[in-house]
């Protein structure tokens, strides 16, 4: 069974997850040339016809034609959190440890093994979108204690990829990250000093200097940040404030599906095709909209590896500068 434990000197939390240690890792040298990947492979799970290597099916989302499905949810096959064993922590001598309570599903983003965002409609990512809020919704409503939940996709094996087939993943949480405790202290003391929301802020900041922007539709921004951890990292932030994803609108998720593949793209014609992850960043514990909450996309791409000083000091070394990325990033999308 896996368990959490806290580490006592900087209360971040570590999951001990033996399990997945088996997992297969389908990264076959041939399969490394993502270019040359197959429209279905024999051996991957999530393609059509191996649905008997799945441990079951949550929730699909049927094709336009009626025939096979867009996109599919599965439960995790090496879940890292699981709901069946409850919430309780315990004492272990001095340390503290909990049980590993929550949600960890997979998103098949399409049935097709070489489909990937950029090369997807702007239908089917709106239409990915749209599972993402249903199941971010549903991960808070089915279990009373969940107080985080985070989607996430790592593209490429850099960046923790177990299989190349497209795909998604949520998991939900009984334990605050501490970095999102962290992040939501810094929002409300800013709050309480300025009245105003921080990244509403970091936004009119942004839009009228350019320097950083990349891309802007009617309701969101797309920017590297001001402080980018790594060369690349970009921002996807709605322009209405929100502290909730899951009350996103419907036109927001239109907006959102567009930019997101547009950042994909550009991440293609810069960089041709390099590992990243992105997480959507959320805070919906709470019953209502907070004034100093504002969701947000982060994406980085995985082009750097930390190393002894990062880990001795704390702070990342960034090779490159975010307006320069940033330029990058905007004319190479022109030439396309
Ligand atoms: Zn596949
Ligand atoms: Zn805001």
């Amino acid at each position: 069974m896996n368990e959490i434990r806290q580490d006592i000197l900087t209360e971040q939390w570590t999951i001990y997850a033996p399990e997945r240690a088996q997992r297969p890792h389908i990264t076959k040298p041939q399969e490394t040339q993502r270019e040359h990947l197959p429209g279905s492979a024999a051996h991957c799970p999530f393609c059509p016809g191996n649905e008997s290597r799945l441990p079951s099916i949550i929730q699909e989302i049927p094709a336009d034609d009626d025939k096979g499905w867009q996109n599919r949810v599965v439960p995790n096959k090496y879940p890292v959190l699981t709901a069946e064993d409850g919430i309780a922590g315990a004492r272990r001598g001095i340390y503290l440890t909990a049980a590993p309570y929550g949600v960890h599903e997979v998103i098949i983003e399409s049935p097709l093994h070489d489909k990937d965002i950029p090369t997807m409609s702007e239908k089917e990512v709106g239409t990915l979108i749209e599972t993402y809020a249903m199941r971010y919704g549903q991960a808070y409503r089915a279990h009373s204690e969940v107080v985080a939940v985070v989607i996430f996709r790592n593209h490429g094996s850099h960046a923790g990829t177990s299989l190349h087939h497209p795909h998604s993943q949520l998991i939900a949480t009984g334990i605050i990250p501490h970095h999102i405790s962290h992040e939501e202290r810094i929002a409300k003391d800013y709050y309480d000093l300025n009245k105003r929301c921080i990244m509403c802020d970091v936004l009119e900041s942004e839009r009228p200097d350019g320097a950083r922007v990349v891309f802007e539709n009617s309701l969101f921004l797309t920017f590297v940040p001001f402080a980018a951890k790594v060369p690349f990292e970009l921002w996807i932030v709605p322009k209405r404030h929100g502290s909730d994803f899951g009350l996103a609108s419907e036109q927001e998720r239109t907006d959102l599906a567009f930019a997101l593949c547009d950042a994909l793209k550009r991440y293609q014609a810069t960089l041709g095709n390099p590992d990243y992850n992105y997480v959507i960043h959320s805070y919906s514990r709470q019953p209502t909209e907070l004034p100093y909450l504002h969701w947000y996309i982060q994406i980085q791409p995985r082009l750097t590896t930390p190393a002894g000083f990062e880990m001795g000091s704390g702070m990342h070394v960034n090779p490159s500068l975010p307006e320069d990325n940033a330029a990058a990033l905007r004319q190479e999308c022109s030439r396309q």
